[in-house]
Parts: structure tokens; C-alpha cells; sequence
């Protein structure tokens, strides 16, 4: 459809960075456009209305970005998830791989509660290994994960089959 053509055209290829191996789908043309933003921001909503969301978790970095003008749109409440360090405590900390090394997500310990359903957002699934961390997390809390929503997905990584287990049956949901 018309806005899904809006945001691909909005997201450039940036090749070699952050490394000469990486072609990098850069999303700041697309937030820089406030029509294209706006469309984004109306997608996410839609899933998380659909889901009946409480929650929106967002994921350091660009998915505070995407997930606070959701959380805001749809009158649910917005949680940070972090890299360690970052988050005054008590906190949840969970460790993932990267390509290269290794990385700590973070949550407010009290940030959730049990009744809570929580869409979680980000930019880009990859390799899965953050999404995996952080939904890991939220089910600590005793929280549901009610989705995951990114705008874009690499395929060709697999991130849905590393999720699988994680996600016990929700759905990644990928404009
Ligand atoms: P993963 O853990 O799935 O391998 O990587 C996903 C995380 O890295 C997300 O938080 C995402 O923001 C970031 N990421 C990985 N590759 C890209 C990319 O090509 N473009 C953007 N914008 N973010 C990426």
C-alpha cells in the first residue's frame, strides 16, 4: 500500500558501516519526513491497539524513538529497555551476543507488573539476539509479551527463528 511504499523509500542503504561487512538500512530520512514518521507512528499504533497493548517496551536506541509517539497515540505507558549502566536501580539484566562481542539489556525492576501485556518496538530485527534479551526480560517480570513490532526485518539473519522460543507464540509483526 501507499505508506508502506512511503517508508521504504525513506530508508537508505549505507554499505560498510558500522563495519565493511554490514550494509546499514538507515532509518533518519524516514524520521526526518513527518509524513512518512506520522505514517509509521499510525502502523505501530494499529498493532498495538490490535494487541491491547498496556505497555510499550522500546528498545535503546531507535526504539524509543518509534515507541514513545506510540505509546503516547495509543494511552499506554512507555518503558525504556537499556543498555547496562544507564538505568538508575534496581534493575533486570540479561546479556546477548553480537556479531562481534557481547552486550547487557536492562529494565526497571518495578517497570512491569504481572498484568501488564507488552508490545515491545524497535527498528530493525537482525539476528534476534537483542529482541530475544529483552523479551526475555519482560517475561521475568511475569508480564505478557503481546508482540513484537519493528519496521523492518533482515531475513536473511533469521531473527524470527532465533525469537521462537522467546516470543511462546506472539507474533512479530514487521511493516
Ligand atoms: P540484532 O540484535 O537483531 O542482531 O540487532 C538489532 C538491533 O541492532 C536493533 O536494536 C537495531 O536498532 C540495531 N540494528 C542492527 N542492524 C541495523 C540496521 O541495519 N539498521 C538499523 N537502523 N539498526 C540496526
Amino acid at each position: 500500500e501507499a505508506a508502506i511504499a512511503l517508508l521504504q523509500e525513506r530508508i537508505r542503504d549505507v554499505p560498510g558501516h558500522p563495519n565493511p561487512d554490514v550494509v546499514f538500512k538507515d532509518i533518519t530520512p524516514l524520521l526526518a519526513d513527518p509524513v512518512a514518521f506520522g505514517q509509521l507512528v499510525d502502523l505501530l499504533a494499529d498493532v498495538c491497539v490490535r494487541l491491547g497493548a498496556t505497555k510499550i517496551v522500546g528498545v535503546e536506541a531507535r526504539g524509543f524513538i518509534l515507541g514513545a509517539p506510540v505509546a503516547v497515540r495509543t494511552g499506554v505507558g512507555f518503558v525504556p529497555a537499556r543498555k547496562a549502566g544507564k538505568l538508575p536501580g534496581p534493575t533486570l539484566s540479561r546479556p546477548y551476543d553480537l556479531a562481534y562481542g557481547s552486550g547487557v539489556m536492562e529494565l526497571k525492576d518495578d517497570a512491569l507488573a504481572a498484568h501488564d501485556r507488552v508490545l515491545v518496538i524497535d527498528d530493525v530485527l537482525a539476528s534476534g539476539g537483542t529482541a530475544e534479551a529483552v523479551i526475555c526480560l519482560i517475561r521475568s517480570t511475569g508480564a505478557t509479551v503481546a508482540g513484537l513490532a519493528v519496521l523492518l526485518e533482515l531475513g536473511f539473519l533469521d531473527g524470527r527463528a532465533r525469537l521462537e522460543q522467546a516470543l511462546a507464540g506472539a507474533a512479530v509483526h514487521t511493516l
